[in-house]
């Protein structure tokens, strides 16, 4: 059997990933300002302790203008669960600052009107923005088809073979995105992550229970080792 190109792999993972999981239900779009503020939490730390962050800067402040003005200690201590504190509790002020600096209000709704590549191109000037936290922005909250690549997505898409293992992080989003059809970004983003908690783990994925891996590149360079992952 020839083995299917990036794009084939694509497509046949994708199809699979849905016969498997499910379409995933659309999420109620958030507040952008909040969006990003959780966002800038979330960097290097778990979903647990991002929301646990999250919902501590929601009980202290009341808007995000006063998370704006907040004393600087005083905010990085009332996120302090989510690790890294001093250096968020800045890149929030400093990004929400810019935004009233720019748009002259504290408002993101006009990123509604922009396309996808000049709404990612402002996302990333924000400080603490890179190409994940403004896909994660743009895809939940505005509905737009960016494809934000996580560690699951980076993992899972590198070992099946649709890219490349040396691509970096930020190529990758834009691959990814512009090989994906619009309408099905959101819902194989969602997927290919449901695969890297289940089953194509780091470091060890469980490839002998895994629908894909008559497609996988990875499985068929590894697979004399194949016992070692029952
Ligand atoms: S075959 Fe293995 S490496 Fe490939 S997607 Fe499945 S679990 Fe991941």
């Amino acid at each position: 059997m020839s083995m299917p190109g990036d794009t084939e792999r694509l497509t046949e993972s994708m199809e699979r990933l849905r016969e498997h999981y499910g379409v995933p239900e659309p999420q109620d779009r958030p507040d952008p300002i909040l969006s990003l503020i959780k966002v800038l939490l979330s960097h290097n730390t778990n979903d647990n302790n991002r929301d646990r962050a999250y919902n501590a800067l929601m009980e202290r402040y009341d808007s995000p203008e006063e998370i704006m003005n907040a004393d600087r200690d005083e905010l990085a201590n009332t996120i302090s669960v989510a690790g890294l504190h001093n250096i968020k509790a800045g890149r929030i002020q400093d990004t929400l600052h810019t935004i009233v600096e720019q748009r002259g209000e504290l408002n993101l709704d006009f990123v509604h009107d922009l396309s996808l590549s000049e709404a990612k191109d402002w996302l990333k000037q924000l400080p603490g923005v890179g190409p994940k936290s403004a896909a994660v922005v743009l895809n939940f909250t505005f509905g737009k088809s960016a494809m934000p690549v996580d560690t699951h997505v980076n993992r899972v898409s590198k070992r099946i073979g649709i890219i490349p293992e040396s691509m970096s992080l930020d190529d990758a989003h834009d691959v990814l995105e512009g090989m994906t059809p619009e309408e099905r970004v959101y819902e194989y983003h969602i997927n290919l992550i449901k695969h890297g908690r289940t089953i194509c783990k780091a470091p060890t994925p469980h490839c002998s229970d895994c629908f894909l891996n008559d497609i996988c590149r990875y499985y068929q360079t590894h697979e004399d080792e194949a016992d070692m992952w029952k």
